[in-house]
């Protein structure tokens, strides 16, 4: 929770998991899924953890989810906008709901860098994903040369307002955006320092309030790149940051645990 400007302190979920990426067979996930679910819970009642594995784990993932009556939100990395149709190799919002699935991840750095993902393509997902009831975790960030020319703050707020443009206000209970900056993220990543994080989540904040209002600034902003126990309570220590998204250090139940533990041990009393 973080008192704002002017305003009434806003109560802002916690929010922490992890992006297998395309990592894990069906039944490695089911098995990480039923392991997590005995080791660890929602440490406050309005926070959520969920696991984001490939498409092909996602059936597994959520019936081991609810067999261990877990509170896991299971989402998928991506999703067309088109609800069926002709798009080879695409799957829709309906086909996740379907499964159960929580939650889908749009605009991740490696969508928009692989596979030329626009702003314009990542707000017709998250209207369609919207439409059929999915929380959405909407990913922007700034690659090294857009900071190294001054552009990170205008580069996240652009990407922010044109995946956002047309989105309900009805809506927002079921977003949450996670500040990714891609020179920070995955093997070849430079991990960001807490300074470098706090002004762009501010500014985040800033535009999120200027296109929705107070509900806009109650919208959670979670931190991903380079996460790990050693940093992380850093980065949840600063006030626009209300929860993690991590890669690498949450592939194992033990490095979720204690990358959670230290997420949490950095929050500002509430
Ligand atoms: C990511 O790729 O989104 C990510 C956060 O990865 P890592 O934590 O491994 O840097």
């Amino acid at each position: 929770m973080a008192a704002l400007e002017g305003t009434e302190p806003v109560a802002r979920p916690f929010l922490f998991g992890t992006n297998l990426k395309m990592n894990q067979t069906a039944d490695e996930t089911a098995r990480f899924v039923a392991e997590l679910a005995r080791a660890v819970a929602p440490p406050t009642p309005g926070a959520h953890l969920f696991v984001l594995p490939p498409y092909t784990s996602l059936p597994a993932a959520t019936v081991a989810a609810r067999e261990h009556r877990s509170a896991l939100w299971i989402g998928a990395q991506n999703m067309h906008w088109a609800a069926e149709g002709a798009y080879t190799g695409e799957v829709s919002a309906r086909m996740l709901t379907a499964l159960g699935v929580d939650l889908v991840l749009l605009g991740h750095a490696e969508r928009r860098g692989l596979f030329q993902e626009t702003d314009e393509a990542i707000n017709q997902k998250i209207l369609a994903a919207q439409a059929a009831g999915l929380r959405v975790l909407l990913c922007v960030g700034e690659t090294a040369a857009e900071k190294e020319r001054g552009a990170g703050e205008e580069t996240v707020a652009r990407q922010l307002t044109t995946a956002l443009d047309e989105l309900d206000l009805a809506a927002l209970p079921r977003m949450q955006v996670a500040y990714e900056p891609v020179w920070s993220i995955g093997a070849g990543g430079t991990p960001a320092r807490p300074e470098d994080i706090a002004p762009v989540a501010a500014r985040l904040r800033a535009t999120l309030g200027g296109l929705f209002g107070d509900p806009g600034r109650g919208v959670s902003i979670l931190y991903g790149g380079s996460v790990d126990q050693t940093n992380a309570g850093a980065f949840t220590a600063l006030p626009d940051i209300d929860g993690l998204f991590v890669g690498r250090a949450a592939w194992s139940v033990d490095g979720f645990r204690a990358t959670l533990a230290a997420a949490l041990a950095g929050r500002p009393p509430s």
